[in-house]
């Protein structure tokens, strides 16, 4: 607090913006103190010697003639070990370890380290004394819990030789490590690194994603696939299963890392998340999923600023993890509310309003954060390959797309799963429009899975596409002109459609078998559905009557496939087809 002497003078007080004067000596984007309760606050306009700040705290009882101390710091996230496991709000303060202090409510401006400063850490050197270290060099391990190996890092800025390192049990805050640079200096190196959360941190090379990330859910594999690096967009009206497909992606996504941004739903769904997500079995593990998880929290009751800075927030720490070389999958849930915020602030600061109350700026603000996602190769002497994979929720009012957050986030996102409240409400699950939706990385990847899976794998997602529209304007026929108009191809290309419905795309995340497909079972079960469509074309080309052929009993034994666990599968495909062909067989007798 001994740096704080120098400071402003309040003006204004609008909920949580506070304008400031004898500001000069400040920046945009500098934290700054509130009041001499010490409220956490961030420039974020400047004019003249006047500043607007954004308030993290409550700023009831804050008036005019109070003082604003300067830190001259900006707003900046603490990484290191213990970001894991850890339940932050917008601004990175440990709400897990505020709760046990303090209770239910944040008190004001309370003084928390945002990283646990008494938990011992076990630092295993990974470099010697004579190493000549970069920004991004490894210099250590700690394992920070059963499966995350945290990496200790050389800051970006620093570059030096190591003069001493040393194994250690010991806090965050201890040095681990020091360098001596060009000229001369010794820097020591705790566990700690410090990032301002506005700015991306550095690689040395972005790569175009090219590599899936596997989801095991088949509607995103198979049809509208994820690129590792890749940036989607989930618009779900309440009650569509937004948030089971995030958990379904948090849990068996191909993601080393995952961190929850939630920004404050109505109610108390927050709460929901900070209950659940704990509770989460990691499939890989069968430990709890906190174990490789970051929770970023905002409920709509903590202030609407902090709200605002959450998504900084995660994604720096996303970057962090990424630097190390794992492979990150970062979620917000949702940037609707986020937007409001950002709406809200904007409002308070009196600039032009665009559409719908919304700042001109909300595009390049949304790009700013998807933009930082990718596949990169690090910094370092030794750069790894690491990745951000991003998936914003967004939660229209009355699952209108056309609204300007949806808008807006449809022209940066290359994926876009379009939940649907007529499937919901059909209780098709997950209930992703397989007509509305779409992934710009199919090209890339079905090459992908041509090369990796099976040769004919882009094939096929063609076929089912196909099958899938056309069944969408039949249905349209249906209905003018009724069933009794369509031949018997067309029948039997409805029941095709209506099998790759049921029997592939519905998945049901509760069943301990279903719930996750790999890609081989996918290509399994599409194939054979397209088998017996081919088959029974060909059948009804020969005089057999429809009703035998849509009455076959194998039709029962394809839809069942998804539920045979994989180890089981291979055999239990063969029989199945077997059995479907000896039937094709009788019919044609
Ligand atoms: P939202 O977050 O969009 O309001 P939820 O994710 O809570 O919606 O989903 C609502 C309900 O739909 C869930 O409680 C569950 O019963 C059902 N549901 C959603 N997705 C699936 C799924 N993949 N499998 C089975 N049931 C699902």
């Amino acid at each position: 607090m001994k740096k704080e002497r120098k400071h402003g003078i309040i003006t204004k007080v609008s909920g949580p913006l506070i304008v400031a004067k004898g500001m000069q000596d400040v920046q945009v984007y500098d934290v700054v103190h509130v009041s001499d309760k010490h409220l956490i606050g961030e420039v974020i306009e400047l004019r003249d010697d006047l500043a607007s700040i954004q308030v993290y705290e409550e700023t009831a009882g804050i008036g005019p003639g109070e003082p604003v101390y300067f830190t001259n710091l900006p707003l900046s996230a603490e990484l290191g070990p213990g970001l894991i496991e850890g339940i932050f709000d917008g601004i990175q303060r440990p709400l897990d370890h505020i709760y046990e202090i303090a209770g239910n409510t944040i008190p004001l401006g309370i003084d928390v380290p945002k990283l646990n400063r008494e938990k011992i850490w076990h630092f295993i050197p990974s470099m010697k004394v004579g190493d000549k270290v970069v920004g991004g060099d490894i210099i250590g391990t700690v394992e920070e819990t059963k499966v995350v190996n945290h990496k200790i890092m050389v800051p970006p800025n620093i570059s030096g030789e190591i003069v001493k390192i040393n194994e250690l049990k010991g806090k965050i805050t201890e040095t681990v490590c020091e360098v001596k640079d060009k000229s001369g200096n010794i820097i020591k190196l705790n566990m700690i690194q410090y990032w301002p959360v506005r700015k991306r941190r550095p690689y040395a090379e972005k790569i175009a994603p090219n590599q899936p990330m596997v989801t095991g859910q088949r509607v995103i594999d198979t049809l509208f696939p994820i690129a590792m690096g890749g940036i989607a967009a989930i618009p779900g009206p309440f009650g569509s299963g937004k948030t089971v497909v995030q958990h379904q992606l948090a849990k068996w996504a191909d993601a080393d890392i995952i961190v929850y941004v939630g920004c404050g739903e109505r109610g108390n769904e927050m709460t929901d998340v900070l209950m659940e997500f704990p509770r989460l079995v990691d499939p890989k593990t069968g430990e709890s999923l906190m174990n490789r998880t970051v929770l970023i929290a905002n409920t709509s009751n903590m202030p609407v600023a902090a709200r605002e800075a959450s998504i900084y927030t995660g994604i720096t720490i996303a970057e962090y993890f990424r630097d190390m070389g794992y492979k990150v999958a970062i979620m917000a849930d949702s940037t609707s509310r986020w937007a409001e915020a950002l709406r809200e602030m904007s409002g308070r600061l009196e600039e032009m309003p665009g559409e719908e109350g919304y700042p001109a700026y909300l595009s390049s603000r949304l790009a700013e954060f998807y933009e930082r996602a990718g596949y990169v190769k690090t910094i370092g002497n030794k750069p790894r390959e690491g990745a951000v994979t991003a998936i914003g929720a967004v939660s229209p009012p009355g699952g209108d797309t056309s609204e300007p957050v949806s808008q807006a986030t449809l022209r940066i996102v290359k994926v876009f799963w379009g939940l649907s409240a007529s499937l919901a409400y059909a209780r098709h699950f997950p209930a992703i429009d397989w007509i509305r939706s779409y992934s710009l990385y199919q090209d890339v990847l079905n090459d992908h899975f041509d090369k990796h899976v099976k040769s004919d794998w882009s094939y096929q997602v063609r076929r089912t596409m196909n099958l899938l529209q056309e069944e969408a304007s039949l249905q349209e026929i249906v209905r003018l002109v009724g069933m009794d108009s369509l031949d018997y191809n067309d029948r039997l290309k409805l029941n095709a459609a209506a099998m790759i419905r049921e029997d592939f795309l519905h998945q049901n995340a509760f069943d301990k078998v279903d719930t996750y497909t790999s890609l081989d079972k996918q290509y399994l079960i599409l194939n054979i559905i397209f088998e017996w469509y081919e088959k029974a074309l060909q059948a009804i080309t020969k005089y057999v009557r429809y009703e035998r052929i849509v009455n076959m009993p194998v039709l029962e034994e394809i839809g069942r496939l998804k539920y045979v666990q994989e180890v089981e599968f291979e055999a239990a495909y063969q029989d199945v087809r077997n059995r479907m062909n000896e039937q094709f067989d009788k019919l044609g007798e």
